[in-house]
């Protein structure tokens, strides 16, 4: 992250001059998103471009609902949650027509590009409108999940994964009081980064994560093997999976086959809010400017992201349709310290 070189995965180009520049969050929200428009404001005005927020995401697109903004607009924003220009869910966005519509709007609004902060849905619909009407689009990964193919950190992610540790260290000290079992259920529908960091983190005694999908039996016999060794109290992590609660259903069978009670806490969305930590504040502030710069610099249907220490591009389609694997040693390193 502290490298200037920008590596370029098979971007293409745009041939057009920007002088405006669109902004909007799209999707589930994330800690750090107001980072990411105060950097895409901030940079873009400094390159001497015009900056237009556009509220609500490609529902706001769709209606029209923009506001030019000037360096004090996203002043005293950096350190707040969720986003100043709002998110949504657009399903009109799904079809040629809307996005055609969506098009319209932003010339008519003399707007010559877009920086769309969300996840995988907000970047195929970004892909979608360049490749049909030619219009410069800039995609960055705002999203808890960390699950975009492309950069080894998303916007949020970090923020998700402290609020977690927070919920566990004060589950833990109610545990250790009462000499009980907890399941914590974290976000992660098809992914466990957030469990598996939380889990990690929070001294779990075990992850449960869709990756490496552990039977109930499993878990069970993690717990006798505390219980053995004389512990009282445990915390298993789990990914909620595509649906939340799946908790409640390993704790019932638990309780059922082998006589543990559980007691369950699901975060859900407590992780989504909060003021966002310094990582992701920085990784914001520098994927939002390098969205701006990239554009300018005539490059569109990218993805900003971040490999190792260094910054990065790759298409917008290759961030949507690439699977990002969790490594398998970080899944065994949880196994190995739950012992
Ligand atoms: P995220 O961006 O966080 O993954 P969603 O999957 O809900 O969130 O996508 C956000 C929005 O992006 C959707 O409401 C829709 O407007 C647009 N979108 C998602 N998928 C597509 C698609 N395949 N084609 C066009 N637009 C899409």
């Amino acid at each position: 992250m502290n490298s200037n070189k920008i590596i370029r995965h098979k971007v293409v180009r745009h041939k057009r001059k920007i002088k405006t520049i669109g902004v909007l969050t799209s999707g589930g929200d994330a800690p750090g998103m107001n980072a990411a428009i105060r950097a895409v404001v901030r940079a873009g005005i400094y390159y001497g471009c015009r900056v237009i927020g556009i509220y609500k995401g490609y529902a706001g697109l769709l209606e029209g609902h923009f506001e030019e903004f000037n360096l004090s607009s996203v002043a005293n924003i950096i350190q707040r949650g969720g986003t100043i220009i709002k998110s949504s869910r657009c399903p009109e966005f799904h079809k040629k027509s809307y996005r055609k519509q969506a098009h319209q709007n932003l010339v008519s609004h003399g707007i010559d590009a877009l920086v769309a902060i969300g996840g995988d849905g907000t970047f195929r619909g970004a892909h979608l409108l360049w490749t049909e009407t030619g219009f410069p689009v800039a995609g960055v990964p705002g999203t808890i999940d960390n699950d975009c193919w492309g950069t080894d950190i998303t916007i949020g992610f970090d923020s998700a994964i402290n609020t977690g540790l927070r919920a566990i260290d004060q589950i833990r000290d109610t545990a250790g009081s009462h000499d009980r079992l907890f399941i914590v259920e974290v976000m992660g529908r098809n992914s466990g980064y957030i469990a598996m960091d939380v889990g990690i983190g929070g001294g779990a005694d075990s992850i449960i994560i869709p990756e490496d999908p552990s039977s109930v039996k499993n878990i069970a016999a993690q717990i006798q093997r505390g219980v053995n060794r004389g512990k009282t109290s445990s915390i298993i992590v789990c990914a909620e999976g595509p649906v939340q609660g799946k908790s409640y259903a390993i704790a019932n069978e638990l309780k059922k086959k082998y006589g543990y009670k559980a007691r369950v806490c699901i975060l859900g969305h407590t992780q989504r809010g909060g003021s966002p930590t310094a990582r992701d504040r920085k990784v914001a502030s520098i994927m939002g400017a390098m969205a701006v710069r990239e554009l300018l610099g005539g490059y569109s249907d990218f993805m900003t992201g971040i490999d190792g220490l260094r910054p990065q591009l790759v298409s917008l389609i290759k961030a949507t349709e690439g699977k990002k694997t969790l490594h398998q040693d970080l899944i065994l390193l949880g196994k190995i310290l739950a012992t």
